[in-house]
């Protein structure tokens, strides 16, 4: 589904994803870990393209993306992401923030939309939100908003770039719930989390990243009690 080949990004002069191959298959839900400034975000944002790498190659769903030539519009509508800060729109209601793209980017009715959008609601356990403005919303609910709109593109695959590491403790809960049903659903995800137990659970592999570089990748059980990388167990011990 994903194929990211030889792929470099700097910023200025520095050199921020040194040579990143991974794969995600259909289905797969990849947890990526790694310390802060590692380059899992940038990551994220190149697969997406809100960042452009200066070299390597980016394949989705079977298409290789040139940036120069391919609608990201249309990319963005494969792959959708969720943020650590939900970036709502602050000024519109629940289901506005949900329909918008779905109008204005894929060009479908509100009437549809409408039916979309409160279908999603139900799927995250928000509907009687509808109506509700974001500063009327705790984050975990804001978070699944947040998710429900990227959903309402009909993404391929979903990237979530520490989806929970904003709320409060007692929130997390609700937010992974709806990313486990997703991945039960055969979502393809791409997660940077320091959740250890959604990557337990749900994780078809783990991908540790440190300084730019994917170090070590496998199932969650091995990466997280028996480690090849000296810097994955130093990361981990300061995690746990
Ligand atoms: P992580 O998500 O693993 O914490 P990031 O991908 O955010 O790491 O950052 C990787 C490196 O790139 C860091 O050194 C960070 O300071 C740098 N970086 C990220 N975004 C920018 C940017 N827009 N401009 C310059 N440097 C950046
Ligand atoms: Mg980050």
């Amino acid at each position: 589904m994903i194929k990211i080949s030889n792929l470099n990004k700097y910023f200025g002069s520095l050199h921020v994803l040194k040579d990143i191959n991974l794969n995600v298959d259909e289905s797969e839900v990849v947890v990526l870990i790694g310390a802060s400034g590692s380059g899992k975000s940038t990551l994220l944002r190149c697969i997406n393209f809100l960042e452009y790498p200066q070299s390597g190659k980016i394949e989705i769903d079977k298409e290789v993306i040139d940036p120069e030539k391919t609608n990201l519009n249309l990319i963005r509508q494969k792959v959708g992401m969720v943020f650590q800060h939900f970036n709502l729109f602050p000024h519109k209601s629940v289901i506005e923030n949900i329909i918008e793209a779905p109008i204005h980017v894929k060009g479908i009715s509100k009437d549809e939309a409408m039916t979309i959008g409160r279908d999603l609601l139900d799927k995250v356990g928000l509907p009687d939100k509808e109506q509700a403005y974001p500063t009327q919303l705790s984050g975990g609910q804001k978070q699944r908003v947040a998710i429900a709109r990227a959903l309402a593109m009909h993404p391929k695959a979903m990237l979530f770039d520490e989806p929970t590491s904003a709320l409060d403790t007692e929130l997390v809960g609700e937010v992974l719930q709806v990313m486990k049903d997703l991945a039960k659903d055969g979502m393809t995800m791409v997660v940077v989390t320091h959740e250890m137990g959604f990557a337990r659970e749900m994780a078809d592999r783990v991908v540790v990243m440190d300084e730019g570089m994917i170090i070590e990748e496998g199932p969650s059980e091995k990466i997280f009690t028996n480690p090849n990388e000296e810097r994955t167990k130093d990361f981990l011990s300061k995690i746990f």
